[in-house]
């Protein structure tokens, strides 16, 4: 099985910082990175030679028009180099970064040379002309461009089969959200090596994951180019614990398969230029894929097949792809309606209001006729939902969001809207605990913080609570059934999205 290196990128404003920056790294990393540009009370030239480290250690004196925190002044760039290139190392082995633009700089004895490129803005056009000049004198090659769609990173991607096909060795990186999969498939495409960071919060460059989950949730070490590839496509990926959650059961199943954030703007491009076998134009094994905002009804075009209750809901969160063909499912019905027929029971006759009326809410409407529940829609916009409420045949109310006591007391309340989610809308709630009535059972899709405002308000009107944890759990389950044909490791899976919760 290939081994990728992780290269663990420190960054700290003094010697003593980075020196134990280097000690936590060492657990975790191949080489170690030491951007000395960001020591700002020590001498970097000093720190450089008296690093020591059993890991090889990178030195990097990155300019600010490389987006680092060095000079940008060519002379005193050069000056540092030279400076270095003469001097005695402490570090058992020492590489070196030297920006493309740097000249004449004279190759230090025994030391490993990569030649680097950042864009900070964008994925420039001449990326063939660009790995072609860093690659010229030998060095390995390192090309870092930004990303913001998951497509912007195919560019930089196809770089690997040159590379590959020269035989020279690169490192292809697309920074921000949408190039993450580059970060953590590259070593197992035959990338060089792949950059992380120490902890959350000191990332080095954007999109960067830590060397931890690296290595113990994505395996970066043990993939290899014959990897199945799943992955949640979201518009934004970072609150996903689904990466966490699918990972655990392909580690406890011992497969060989990875799950992958994949930030997704452009739904068409993404299918047509990384998924299709017709029309892509970079060869990764996707097997499957989880589906949520903005995606979940806009993903049914692009489908050769829906299943009925997918198709009945109108939306899709799961998606399997067999030779090249898309398979579309929705596993939000089943997990939503699993854990709610545990707690309350017999659900038919029951007087439910939905509030929301996105792909949550289509779910969970679905769900309850099938049970034989009585649904209401409980709605900010209500014109917006009439279309909803009429597909579904069910009643609709304006959402009053605690200003004033709800219309009507129902069985159960179901939050499907985002209203209490971790951030900005946390302190939020769709209804206090005074306007709960006689309601039996409050159900709180959201799973982040796990007792929401919502929850608190339920429980100190002595009325019981569902979370969205138990959901998205058996939602999960079921995608990796759909996808695999076996049984899902439920506990671990539960187990990993509690532990990255903080549960
Ligand atoms: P969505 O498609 O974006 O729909 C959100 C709905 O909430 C829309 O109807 C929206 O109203 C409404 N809404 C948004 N902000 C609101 C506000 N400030 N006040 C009142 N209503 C508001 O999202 P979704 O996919 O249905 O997901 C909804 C929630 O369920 C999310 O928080 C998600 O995390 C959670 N969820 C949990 C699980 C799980 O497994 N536990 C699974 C799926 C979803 P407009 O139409 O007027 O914009």
């Amino acid at each position: 099985m290939k081994k990728g290196k992780i290269c663990v990128s420190v960054c700290a404003e003094t010697a003593e910082e980075t020196l134990r920056q280097i000690r936590g790294a060492e657990a975790f990393a191949d080489v170690i990175e030491v951007r000395v540009d960001c020591v700002r009370s020590d001498d970097p030239v000093k720190l450089a030679t008296e690093i020591y480290s059993d890991k090889p250690i990178l030195i990097t004196f990155r300019p600010s028009s490389q987006g680092g925190q060095g000079p940008s002044e060519l002379s005193i760039r050069q000056e540092f180099w030279n400076t270095l290139a003469a001097g005695n190392f402490a570090a058992k082995e020492i590489w070196f970064d030297h920006e493309y633009d740097l000249t004449g700089i004279p190759r230090a004895q025994n030391t490993l040379s990569i030649r680097s490129f950042h864009d900070f803005r964008g994925v420039p056009e001449n990326l063939d002309e660009i790995f072609s000049r860093l690659s010229a004198n030998d060095e390995i090659a390192k090309i870092a461009v930004q990303t913001d769609d998951i497509t912007d990173a195919i560019p930089v991607w196809k770089l690997l089969a040159k590379a590959k096909a020269e035989n020279k060795p690169l490192i292809p990186i697309a920074m921000g959200d949408g190039g993450k999969w580059t970060r953590i498939l590259g070593p197992a495409f035959g990338s060089f090596m792949t950059f992380a960071a120490l902890e959350s919060g000191s990332e080095t460059a954007p999109g960067q994951i830590t060397a931890s989950d690296m290595i113990d949730v994505f395996r970066v070490k043990e993939l290899n180019e014959n990897v199945d590839i799943y992955g949640i496509i979201a518009g934004d990926t970072s609150y996903s614990s689904s990466p966490f959650m699918h990972n655990a059961a392909f580690k406890a199943e011992k497969m060989n398969a990875v799950f992958l954030p994949l930030q997704v703007r452009d739904l068409g491009d993404f299918i047509g230029r990384m998924v299709k076998p017709e029309t892509r134009e970079i060869e990764l094994a996707f097997r499957g894929f989880s589906v949520t905002n903005p995606h979940k009804q806009a993903i049914i075009e692009y489908l050769d097949f829906i299943d009925e209750t997918a198709e009945k809901i109108g939306a899709v969160n799961t998606v399997r792809v067999e030779k090249g063909k898309l398979y579309g499912y929705n596993t939000d019905a089943y997990g939503f309606m699993a854990p709610l027929k545990v707690l309350f029971g017999d659900l038919s006759g029951a007087n439910v209001a939905v509030a929301g009326a996105g792909g949550a809410a289509r779910a969970c409407i679905y769900a309850l006729q099938q049970e034989g529940a009585n649904v209401a829609l409980l709605v900010r916009n209500v014109r917006k939902a009439q279309s909803l409420a009429d597909e579904f045949n069910v009643r609709i109310e304006p959402l009053t969001l605690g200003q004033s006591p709800m219309a009507t007391s129902f069985d159960i309340l179901v939050n499907a809207t985002p209203l209490g989610t971790k951030g900005a809308l946390q302190n939020q709630t769709i209804a206090l605990s005074d306007q709960l009535g006689a309601t039996k059972l409050v159900y709180d899709l959201i799973y982040n913080p796990s007792e929401t405002r919502l929850i608190h308000e339920a429980r100190s009107a002595d009325i019981e609570t569902l979370g969205g944890m138990e959901m998205l759990i058996a939602q999960g389950v079921k995608q990796f059934e759909i996808w695999t044909g076996k049984n899902a490791p439920g506990d671990s899976m539960a187990a990993a999205v509690r532990k990255r919760l903080q549960l």
